[in-house]
């Protein structure tokens, strides 16, 4: 059982996000993905929780088929949304049982079909969760954080105030993603002059399909600099083109921010592999 908080204090870590597959063929090329993946020696991967729990066995058979069958050190998101108390306890248990040892605790958003769903569950804030993991096992706990503020936060300073206290209570934190250093630098400043100093990892996000991580960035209250949109729409008719600049502006950013001493890097994959192996090859991260 690897803990990522000691991942983190041996060095820079390299981390891939999936998600669930639906179907069987979904599930086989998220196998080729983490095969593809494999080589370059990831410190962890980690697997999302669908919206009000909807993919919590998937979620759950996914991380322990990666932890105890593929042997990479796997880490579990959970959310608060629509469970009770019980619930979360009982699949607590059941990833200890694993030798599933690291949780992303987040409180998570209610799906757009049951829009009550947040307020029926036991757990409204994630620290809520960081709490009932720490009390449940001997994890090594993760939150979320949005350099640019959380959708739902009135203003930046509240919403930096109870990331700081979240993640003081957890061991890590990562990021939503952002296309530039600036608000990431202006987010671990925040949180240090909150009293804060825990490992902050990036996430970042190969644009692949501009018109698509514009819709994701909105939703998620990241800003798409405009003068990137304008490169992007300058090459908008050669997918080639688009996915070449996407990977070459991921890579600048990673560069940049390995310069600054981030903790390590977290790539949201969308459970391809591709433009994730070509920023790293670029790095010099392949093993
Ligand atoms: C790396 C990463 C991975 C993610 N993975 C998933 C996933 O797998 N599944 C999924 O459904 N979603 C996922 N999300 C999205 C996340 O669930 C949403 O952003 C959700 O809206 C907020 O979750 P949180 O954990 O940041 O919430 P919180 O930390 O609870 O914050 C949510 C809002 O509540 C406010 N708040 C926090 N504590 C208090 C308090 N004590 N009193 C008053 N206000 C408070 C915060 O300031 C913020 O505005 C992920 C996000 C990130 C960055």
């Amino acid at each position: 059982m690897t803990h990522i908080a000691e991942l983190l204090a041996a060095g820079p870590t390299t981390s891939f996000e999936f998600f669930p597959p639906k179907t069987d063929e979904a599930a086989a090329a998220l196998e080729r993905t983490i095969a593809e993946l494999a080589p370059l020696d990831p410190s962890f991967v980690s697997v999302t929780y669908g919206a009000g729990g909807s993919t919590r066995e998937r979620t759950r058979d996914v991380v322990i088929s990666i932890e105890r069958t593929i042997g990479i050190t796997a880490m579990a998101h959970l959310t608060c949304v629509g469970h009770s108390r019980q619930q979360l306890t009982q699949l607590l248990g059941e990833y200890e049982a694993a030798g599933v040892a690291n949780i992303l605790a987040l409180a998570g958003d209610a799906p757009p079909d049951d829009p009550e769903a947040a307020a029926r569950g036991d757990l409204h804030h994630a620290i809520e969760l960081v709490e009932l993991v720490r009390s449940s096992g001997d994890f090594s706990i993760g939150v979320a954080a949005h350099p640019e503020g959380h959708p739902r936060s009135p203003d930046l300073y509240t919403d930096r105030r109870h990331l700081a206290d979240k993640l003081n209570a957890a061991d890590f934190a990562i990021t939503q993603f952002f296309f530039e250093p600036a608000p990431y630098l202006r987010l671990v400043e925040g949180l240090s002059a909150f009293g804060c100093d825990k490992p902050v990892i990036p996430g970042i996000m190969p644009v692949t399909n501009a018109s698509q991580v514009q819709r994701f960035a909105q939703l998620a209250g990241a800003a798409f600099p405009a003068h990137l949109a304008a490169r992007f729409d300058a090459v908008t008719e050669d997918p080639d083109a688009v996915r070449a600049l996407g990977v070459e502006l991921a890579t600048e950013l990673c560069a940049r921010l390995l310069a600054e001493g981030v903790p390590g890097l977290h790539f949201y994959t969308l459970n391809r592999s591709t433009a994730t192996r070509e920023i790293a090859a670029n790095l010099g991260l392949a093993g």
